[in-house]
């Protein structure tokens, strides 16, 4: 292992696990945190990461890895067990055959992963309620973000991303993503260097998102043209103008926002003079 590339990709890791925390409070003090492990580069790295990180932050925090065996053929069910054990974390092997019914349910040669990810999640909340975990963390990093950002804006019309934080719609959870300003190159980098036992995420034989893979193989290509691009479509996600988009309800929210302070001081302006508490009344009696 190359020791000092290894170090310098840990410290750079983390000094951006810690800027996202401190921009979005991610992990605050005493939260259990499940880490959804699949066993791929980016959900390792985000369990060894937090791990690091908690040793270094003033306060602390619990870690649980939860795995969800989905019952794909081929599926390695030692492998986690084994290496979760020996690095001495808390964990939960959980086992689900979601893998049948997305094949029953998907058409031949169709992909299977949008009802699998549904499946997997419904599942995975409901393990966390039961661990009494106040956080979700998924390694989702700045390049599913982007990637994320295209795909809404090419194919679903929408102007939306991945929320660093969410709370899920029945207030049940939080999930949290942690390497959201990670690279993805990084990630796989430091995966590499620490031999995390990865098992591929295609042992159910689903093509992969055809779409996304356009989306990635464009970036990579204006990437080498413009140096930066990622960076930059990163930032704009958290350097929004309302007022220069053409959603009519975000500019309807931004009118009655700046409507908001005249509208107050014409209304107290307006107060009956025996509606003010006279000062006098104010004033402690002897
Ligand atoms: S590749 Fe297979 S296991 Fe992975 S999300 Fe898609 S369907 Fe699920």
């Amino acid at each position: 292992m190359s020791a000092p590339r290894r170090l310098q990709l840990e410290r750079t890791l983390l000094r951006q696990i810690s800027r996202a925390n401190r921009r979005f409070r991610l992990i605050e003090p005493d939260d259990l945190v499940m880490v959804c492990v699949s066993g791929g580069k980016d959900s390792w790295s985000l369990l060894d990461l937090l791990r690091r990180y908690e040793r270094k932050l003033p306060y602390s925090f619990q870690i649980i890895a939860v795995n969800l065996d989905q019952g794909q053929p081929g599926f390695p069910v030692h492998v986690m067990p084994e290496y979760l054990a020996r690095e001495g974390y808390a964990y939960r092997i959980i086992t689900r055959d979601t893998y049948s019914v997305v094949k029953r349910e998907i058409p031949e040669g169709k992909a299977y992963c949008s009802l699998c990810s549904r499946l997997r999640r419904g599942i995975l909340y409901d393990v966390a309620v039961e661990l009494g975990a106040s956080k979700i963390a998924l390694g989702h990093h700045r390049d599913d973000v982007i990637e994320t950002l295209l795909l809404n804006q090419f194919y679903a019309g929408q102007l939306k991303a991945m929320p660093p934080k969410l709370r899920s719609d029945d207030g049940r959870n939080t999930i949290v993503r942690p390497l959201v300003l990670c690279g993805e190159a990084e990630l796989a980098e430091y995966a590499a260097l620490l031999e995390f036992p990865i098992i591929p995420c295609d042992l159910c034989g689903s093509q992969d998102n055809l779409k996304r893979v356009e989306v990635r193989e464009l970036l990579a290509q204006l990437e080498q043209r413009n140096p930066g691009i990622r960076k930059n479509l990163l930032a704009a996600v958290g350097n929004v103008k309302p007022s220069h988009l053409l959603d009519p309800d975000l500019r309807r929210a931004r009118w009655l926002e700046r409507l908001a302070p005249a509208r107050a001081s014409a209304a107290a302006r307006a107060r009956p003079q025996s509606q003010l508490i006279p000062l006098s009344s104010l004033v402690r009696k002897p």
